[in-house]
Parts: structure tokens; C-alpha cells; sequence
């Protein structure tokens, strides 16, 4: 069976069968190839793969069939060029920043990266002679002002976790450009389902494929994404040697949950704003961050760049850590997980958990209040999930 040309189909049809070749078995459902190694003809061919004269598969930390399906489907999916896949979201990160940047190199970042991704900078990263200044999401003034004649890389995350911010990321894209810098955006959140970053002008795409993209809380890997040019030397060349490169069991589990993407975050968005507007109407709920609410501040630009909402949102309850943690343990159906994009609805108290390592001012400074509760709203009933709400709040 020949490959499909994703570029003449829609991304549902690519979500179900972009990058698929079947063996001489004609099977249905994508193979898992389990093979660390591959063989050869014989010792000229073993020559050719090797001098990289002709192509094929060598080693599994180089190339794998069942990862390379998933690659293709993914890269088709963001309408990009080029996908390269990693053991866990973190490994797609550091392989983004090892792959493109060198010692005296400086970043932009966001200051509402995940957590690891701000650890990986201040406390590795920085002892390789890499630089970071953290700003604002959405203060483009400080994006601007903070890069200088070494900035190399703009990185951020948007809508923002857990407080749901939203940048615009054509205009960060500008203000990178103009400066010879790339932009590279953390699309977790949202997926290629709900936002493009590559149609807003981002250079690289990365993703935690742990969360939605599996969306059953199975399996931990990731993926970089963007042009041959970007890719093909510097990441793809990096992961080859230093190897965390993604089992093809793990690829297989993420092209199963491709093929259902689109109906999930579907479900998700329309279920997380149900969750939200019933939030606003509780007596015992102080404000609710949710960019598909009216009160939310950025609403009108989560329009024009997302096609949906998403399903992580918080908010606060009144008073404080007390209060917090009595709606946690209220509840018998949400599952108490600092984890995300699940199937199942999570629940977390970011101050205590996700945020802990931050001194009270720098949590004030981000937002984090003690009465904050995070939610990654999941596939159940909603008048069960609200049910579930309402015994904690008291209302
Ligand atoms: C979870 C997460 C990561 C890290 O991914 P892992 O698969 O856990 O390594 C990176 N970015 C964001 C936004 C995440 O939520």
C-alpha cells in the first residue's frame, strides 16, 4: 500500500491514516515493529545504509517504522514538514535547545513554562553556557526589550498553565523575525486540533505527546516539529547520538490516540465550558480562568487563534489553602493528579504541588494563590462532574 499525500487530504483523514504503510500481511492496523536492529542484503548494502548512500533503516535509535508512522501523522496534522519523536515531552525540549543553540546562546521564555522546562533551563541548561530571561506571556514590550545581540530562541506555552493565559502568537512570531530569532511554541495544551502555531508563523513545534495526543494516560513521549532545514541536521542529529528516542511501542499507543484526537478535544472543550459557566455561578467561587468564558480577559483573541477552548481550567474558591484542599477532598470522582489531557477528569492544588518550589512572592508574582484549584476536565457526564464540584464548595 502506498503512502496517502497528506497534502491532499483534511486533518481528519490524516489523523486516521497519514504515514501508514502496510506490510506484506495486509494488515488493517498499524504493525508494531519491536526490532532493535535491521538486516541486510548483504555487506555492500550494509555499506551503502551506513555511508548514507542509499536509505533505509540501520539501528531503532535511529529510525523505527511504527515511530516513523506517527511522525508522519503528527507532521501532517500541524502541516509541517518534518516531525522527529522523543522518549517524553521533556526529551523533545532539551533536544530543541541542545539542536539549534551553543554555549553563549541566550532564550526568551515565558514565565508560564511548565515547571521542568523553567528547571531545565535555570539549573542544566545553565551550566552549558545557555542564558534565559523569563517575562510576561502576553507583555510583548518585555519580550521585546529582553532580547539582545546573543538571543537566539523565543519559547513559550500558550494558553498558559494553569491560569489559561493566551499570547498571540503571530505577533510574538513578528517580533522574533524581526530580530533573526526562532519561535518555538509548547502546543500541549491545545494540540494541532485547537491551535496551528506553524499558521501563526512558529518556527518549531513541540509537544508532550503524554498528554492529549495519547489522552489516555498510558504512555510518556513527545515530539519535535518544523522544517527539514531546522530538523534534519541539528535535532534529528542530536537525538541520534545522545538517544532518548521514542520506544515504537509507545509510538503505536500515540497513532491510536491520533485517530481520535479530533472527537476527544471536541468533548473536552465542550465539556470543560459547561464546567466553567456552572463555576461562575457558585456562591463559594471567587473567579474562574477559562478562555472560553466572556470574563475571561484574552476571549476575543482565544477566537481567532484556537478553534476551541480547551479542557484545563481554574479557579478560586473563597478563602484559602483550607478551602482549597477541602473541595479536593470532597471529591470522590475527579482523580487527584498533577497530570493533564487525560480521559479522566484531574484535579490539583498548583501552590502545594506543581508550584511548590517557588517562594511565596514568586507564586504571588505568577498568580498562584493558596485558594487556586487546577482541572483537566475528561470524558465523564458533566452533571456528575458538577455534582462533584458542589460537595466540596457547599453550596
Ligand atoms: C507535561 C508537559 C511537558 C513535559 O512532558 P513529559 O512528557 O512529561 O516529559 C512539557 N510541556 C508541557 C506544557 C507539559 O504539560
Amino acid at each position: 500500500m502506498a503512502k496517502i499525500d497528506p497534502k491532499q487530504y483534511g486533518s481528519n483523514t490524516n489523523a486516521v491514516r497519514a504515514g501508514q504503510v502496510r506490510s506484506a500481511e495486509g494488515e488493517h492496523s498499524e504493525l508494531i515493529f519491536a526490532t532493535s536492529s535491521y538486516v541486510f542484503k548483504d555487506a555492500a548494502e550494509a555499506a551503502a545504509r551506513f555511508s548514507g548512500d542509499e536509505p533505509g533503516n540501520i539501528y531503532s535509535r535511529f529510525t523505527n517504522p511504527t515511530v516513523r508512522t506517527f511522525e508522519e501523522r503528527l507532521a501532517a496534522m500541524e502541516g509541517t514538514e518534518r516531525c522527529v519523536a522523543t522518549s517524553s515531552g521533556m526529551s523533545a525540549i532539551l533536544s530543541t535547545f541542545m539542536g539549534l543553540l551553543k554555549a553563549g546562546d541566550h532564550i526568551v521564555a515565558s514565565r508560564s513554562i511548565f515547571g521542568t522546562t523553567v528547571g531545565l533551563l535555570d539549573n542544566v541548561l545553565s551550566k552549558f553556557g545557555l542564558t534565559t530571561t523569563f517575562v510576561g506571556l502576553a507583555d510583548y514590550q518585555a519580550w521585546e526589550s529582553a532580547i539582545g545581540p546573543e538571543t537566539k530562541m523565543l519559547f513559550l506555552e500558550t494558553p498558559s498553565n494553569p491560569l489559561t493565559e493566551i499570547a498571540d502568537i503571530s505577533r510574538l512570531a513578528e517580533i522574533a523575525h524581526a530580530k533573526a530569532c526562532l519561535l518555538v511554541v509548547d502546543n500541549c495544551l491545545c494540540t494541532p486540533v485547537l491551535q496551528k502555531p506553524f499558521s501563526l508563523g512558529a518556527d518549531i513545534v513541540i509537544h508532550s505527546a503524554t498528554k492529549y495526543l495519547d489522552g489516555q494516560g498510558r504512555c510518556i513521549g513527545g515530539a519535535v516539529l518544523g522544517s527539514d532545514e531546522l530538523l534534519a541536521e541539528d535535532i534529528v542529529g542530536f537525538l541520534r547520538t545522545a538517544g532518548p528516542t521514542l520506544s515504537p511501542f509507545n509510538a503505536w499507543v500515540f497513532l491510536k490516540g491520533l485517530e481520535t484526537l479530533h472527537i476527544r478535544m471536541k468533548a473536552h472543550c465542550d465539556n470543560a465550558l459547561q464546567v466553567a459557566e456552572w463555576l461562575e455561578q457558585q456562591d463559594n467561587v471567587k473567579r474562574v480562568y477559562y478562555p472560553g468564558l466572556k470574563s475571561h480577559p484574552q476571549h476575543e483573541l482565544a477566537k481567532t487563534q484556537q478553534s476551541g477552548f480547551g479542557g484545563v481550567l481554574s479557579f478560586e474558591v473563597e478563602g484559602g489553602q483550607k478551602e482549597a484542599w477541602s473541595v479536593i477532598d470532597s471529591s470522590s470522582l475527579f482523580s487527584i493528579t498533577a497530570n493533564l489531557g487525560d480521559t479522566r477528569s484531574t484535579m490539583t492544588h498548583p501552590a502545594t504541588t506543581t508550584h511548590h518550589r517557588l517562594t511565596d512572592e514568586q507564586r504571588t508574582e505568577a498568580g498562584i494563590s493558596d485558594s487556586l484549584i487546577r482541572l483537566s476536565i475528561g470524558l465523564e457526564d458533566v452533571s456528575d462532574l458538577t455534582r462533584d464540584l458542589a460537595a466540596g464548595l457547599g453550596d
